[in-house]
């Protein structure tokens, strides 16, 4: 409700030149500078909103004005949180309530329904220190008695969802976009035994993927057990008909036929499905074949550089639907997505998925809308697949016996080059986990280290040196083709 009606209340603010005062106040340690400011009484600051705000409701819901940064009117209030106003309604910040008579302590589910919150419940008494906003109400829910004070901190007031998708661990949360070089230069590696016993290396790790969509463990057990270990570090499998993991295998074949395992080309897996698996895993057990690289690309940097590239075609990829399917005998999905996907479908702001899998297209004869403007969306297509391919947006490895890829699946795009059977093996391990599972595991990561979270940036690398020694076991393949 606060994002709705902060713009309400939040403007006249913009050009009140109390605001520096006000954002140094919601502070708590006090220092001398401001021991010596004159304490600026609150019918002064309130009165300031009042000016741009309705009548004034404190006197007759708590008999005497409402606290410093605080502002009653008839339905909601405002309150001053860090330098900014915000505004709730009474029904829902009693809706918001986490105290132990509203929520369960343990289950943490809750014991009231909105429904049961009278329309006109009010305040009859309000506290605000700054950090802490304490109301006790009129007209309760039925069954609370005056003893309920309902509480709320800042960081409460400015998002109470658990997850934020704009937070650092949302599905919004801000990435870093990189290519080829950025990629050679700061990649991150982790050994499995820090990954899976330190703690702070894991949440490393954890921080890299939420920012590049990619990393990389090594010195893994040669078992086939370990990429069910790797992946349930961060959430449970998710499930599929290919089963809870699954292998890409490849023996020795007809000794006059090289090459016959054709390269796959850049995609996304399972985008037939409804909710395509957020995370992939690919442990290398063998891979002694010639080729069989596997090759990268951040979708959303190659979206990001046609938006700007080519305008109309990145609004023509949002509107182009592209079907996907599985269709076999004893499976049949099919889904179907537009190929860029914009927050709240506006096309200057953040991409949120890049939907791409050529190699699992269904025909899209059927749609009339298609055929009407075919021209446009095919230079579009055209363009989008081109940027992919590029080789500064290519990032290329070999996976070694005992190295395992964590990737973003509805971000990186991943593809392998084609392989010699006739001498070696190649068998790659694959799990997915659910993206929910994983913002899951960074939102825990990060409450259980913040400082660590969020001093864990990846550095882009200026002037190109070349890639760092300790990255050799990788550097070394990247200029294979
Ligand atoms: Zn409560």
């Amino acid at each position: 409700m606060s994002r709705v009606l902060t713009p309400l209340v939040r403007l006249p603010w913009r050009s009140i030149p109390l605001r520096p005062f006000l954002a140094r106040r919601s502070y708590s340690t006090p220092s001398t500078e401001q021991a010596q400011e004159p304490k600026t009484a609150y019918p002064a600051l309130n009165g300031v909103i009042s000016k741009h705000s309705y009548t004034d409701y404190a006197q007759e819901y708590l008999g005497k004005p409402a606290p410093e940064g605080v502002r009653l009117v008839k339905a909601r209030l405002s309150v001053m949180v860090d330098g900014e106003i915000r505004g709730f309604r009474y029904m829902l910040l009693r809706d918001a309530c986490k105290c132990n008579l509203c929520v369960d302590e343990h289950s943490k589910q809750r014991k009231f329904r909105t429904t049961d919150i009278p329309p006109l419940i009010v305040p009859r008494d309000v506290k605000w220190d700054g950090k802490e906003l304490q109301i006790k109400w009129s007209s309760d829910i039925e069954g609370w008695g005056p003893d309920h004070v309902s509480k709320y901190n800042a960081t409460m007031l400015k998002d109470q969802r658990a997850n934020p998708p704009r937070s650092d661990t949302g599905k919004m949360r801000r990435r870093l976009f990189w290519d080829k070089k950025t990629m050679q230069e700061v990649q991150h590696w982790v050994s499995y035994e820090d990954y899976m016993n330190d703690e702070k290396a894991f949440i490393r790790s954890m921080r890299h993927l939420a920012l590049m969509g990619i990393i990389f463990v090594k010195d893994i057990p040669d078992s086939r057990e370990m990429v069910e270990k790797i992946a349930t570090r961060m959430g449970p499998l998710r499930n599929t008909f290919y089963g809870p993991t699954w292998d890409v295998r490849s023996v020795p074949q007809a000794k006059n036929v090289a090459y016959t395992n054709v390269s796959l080309g850049f995609h996304m897996d399972l985008m037939y499905m409804n909710e395509p698996p957020g995370f992939q895993l690919l442990h290398c057990l063998e891979n002694s074949c010639d080729g069989g690289e596997s090759l990268f690309v951040d979708s959303f940097r190659a979206a990001d550089l046609l938006r700007w590239r080519s305008p109309e075609a990145f609004k023509d990829l949002s509107k182009l639907h592209l079907s996907y399917e599985y269709n076999h005998k004893e499976h049949v999905y099919n889904n179907s997505w537009p190929v860029l996907e914009m927050e709240d479908g506006d096309l200057t702001k953040q991409i949120v998925h890049v939907n791409y899998s050529p190699p699992f297209q269904a025909p899209i004869i059927s749609d009339d809308h298609i055929h009407k403007h075919w021209s446009e969306y095919r230079r579009a297509l055209a363009m989008f697949a081109s940027e992919i391919e590029r080789g500064y947006n290519v990032f290329q490895l070999k996976l070694n016996p005992g190295e395992c890829v964590i990737f973003e699946n509805r971000r990186v795009l991943h593809a392998r080059n084609k392989f010699n059977t006739e001498q070696g093996k190649r068998w790659l391990a694959g799990a997915y986990v659910d993206e929910d599972a994983v913002l899951s595991t960074f939102r825990t990561s990060r409450n259980a280290h913040a400082q660590l979270w969020h001093e864990t940036r990846v550095q882009r690398p200026r002037n190109a040196p070349k890639a760092a020694a300790g990255k050799q076991a990788t550097a070394k393949n990247n200029e294979t083709e």
